[in-house]
């Protein structure tokens, strides 16, 4: 079924396991995510970033696939980082919306997510938002201590925002890590003691289990993946992969997908989130 994102994560952060935020692209990718869920009974969050899907197109896949799923589904925007981005997600028939304005200073952050929280409110709609920046593994040994989030500046932008879910940066990265993930975990813990809300953790892969399942036990509801699961299908496709042994389209991207699922499904037994849909 589809649901606002907003009630899956305080149930997560009530009872302290995390959902795994998937990133899709098209229609069979959001079918292996959300058939993965079912066999884990698991919730799920379907992940759109909108620099690389058309949103409206198969966004609107998206939903009513979600509409159709036996475990709940949230269809959400990923770094929304235009306000047409947020109308497109709207449109398509998103429940969440993430609004990056993370790069900006604090009172512009403020005041485009609280802009948006104004209607995305009035039609039921979750509003992610991040304090402090996560930026790109390629460049992480150059700005792991970059763009932290402060605590007390995020309990600040919560109480302004009226925001749903915060992101925060704690060491985490986008993509492959240049050099070893640090993840800060005392800054964590003082993050989810002076916030109300639930935390949400960018640039899971890569980052190890171990610290993944630390950052649950210290409030992280929402975990996007996206590179772990692509680099899973790579594997997959290059397991399979004989020379000599010829193959088609077809048979090459459910092996990739299946790859993905095998990830994903993985991540749904660490972050706990096994039937609790
Ligand atoms: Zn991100």
């Amino acid at each position: 079924m589809l649901v606002n994102m907003r009630t899956m994560l305080v149930d997560a952060k009530q009872k302290k396991y995390g959902v795994p935020a998937a990133n899709v692209w098209n229609e069979d990718s959001i079918q292996t995510a959300i058939s993965t869920a079912e066999k884990y009974q698991s919730p799920l969050i379907l992940a759109f970033y909108p620099a690389m899907v058309d949103i409206l197109a198969v966004g609107k896949l998206a939903v009513e696939r979600a509409g159709r799923a036996a475990v709940p589904v949230a269809v959400h925007l990923d770094h929304g980082q235009e306000f047409a981005d947020a109308v497109k997600a709207v449109r398509a028939g998103f429940t969440s919306i993430m609004v990056d304005r993370s790069t900006c200073p604090f009172a512009q952050n403020v005041a485009e997510v609280k802009e948006i929280v104004s209607f995305a409110h009035a039609i039921d709609i979750t509003v992610e938002a991040e304090l402090g920046h996560v930026g790109k593994g390629a460049e992480y040994e150059q700005t792991k201590h970059e763009g932290l989030t402060d605590p007390r500046e995020a309990l600040r932008f919560v109480q302004e925002t009226k925001v749903d879910c915060l992101a925060v940066a704690v060491g985490t990265s986008h993509g492959l890590y240049a050099g070893k993930p640090e993840l800060q975990f005392e800054r964590l813990r003082a993050i989810e003691q002076a916030v109300p809300v639930p935390l949400v953790l960018h640039g899971c892969s890569g980052t190890g289990d171990d610290n993944l399942k630390q950052a649950i036990g210290l409030g992280i509801t929402k975990l996007n993946l996206y590179t772990d699961l692509d680099q899973a299908g790579y594997a997959a496709l290059t397991q399979f992969l004989v020379p000599g042994k010829s193959s088609n389209m077809m048979e090459i991207e459910s092996v990739m997908l299946s790859g993905y699922g095998e990830k994903l499904g993985h991540y749904m037994q660490l972050f706990g989130s096994v039937k609790r849909a």
